[in-house]
């Protein structure tokens, strides 16, 4: 007997530092049944960001174009500019037994969990501690001092969200936690699967 799952909604959330982009690089990589959501976006597009990998951008018109289509599973206004998840993408990928991958802050993890919480699986990820978080930020060497203090106190807040996720992550090793993650997808997989059964 056959039964083909729906795919699981993968919500990954994390403080900015904590090795969050590297563990999705490297997750999507390894995996022929997880995409990646790409969020469409009014932002301008930084140096070196693509239209499609990065973000779709568009204008705020047609941004509210496809909110008021109902082409949005959410959206939210961060900063001065406009984020929104394609909802078509998700739900087909979905229905077809694919899995999405949604890298997502948790105001926006916590609007989905009200929308869809049974298709969710959601991971938070740690830093191993914040002197660590500290130090990573520091050696990216992208950031002022000031700025550095200002990211430990949004990673601080984010981080006080934690509970409300299905799991969480200490990502003091990289391959570590990539394999974590991978299982915790293998077992939710099977979960699913023999709840159709
Ligand atoms: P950035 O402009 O630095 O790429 O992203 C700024 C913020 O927007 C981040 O906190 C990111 O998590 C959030 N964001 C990106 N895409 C979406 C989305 O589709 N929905 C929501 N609610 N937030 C998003």
């Amino acid at each position: 007997m056959t039964t083909k799952s729906e795919g699981i909604l993968l919500v990954l959330s994390s403080p900015s530092g904590a090795g969050k982009t590297t563990i999705l690089e490297r997750l999507l990589e390894q995996s022929t049944d997880l995409v990646r959501s790409v969020s469409v976006t009014t932002r301008k597009p930084r140096l070196g960001e693509v239209n499609g990998k990065d973000y779709f951008f568009v204008t705020e018109e047609k941004f509210h174009e496809l909110c008021k289509a109902g082409q949005m599973l959410e959206y939210a206004k961060v900063f001065e500019n406009f984020y929104g998840i394609p909802k078509d993408f998700i739900e087909q990928n979905l229905s077809n037994g694919i899995s999405v991958l949604l890298s997502i802050d948790w105001q926006g993890a916590f609007h989905l969990f009200k929308l869809m919480r049974e298709k969710i699986v959601s991971i938070f990820i740690l830093p191993p501690s914040m002197e660590e978080l500290r130090l990573r930020l520091q050696r990216r060497n992208s950031d002022s001092a000031s700025e550095i203090e200002r990211r430990l106190a949004e990673a601080q807040k984010e981080m006080n969200k934690r509970d409300k996720y299905d799991y969480i992550i200490i990502n003091d090793n990289i391959d570590k936690s990539i394999e974590e993650i991978s299982s915790i997808l293998a077992k939710e997989r099977l979960k699913r699967s023999k709840e159709k059964l």
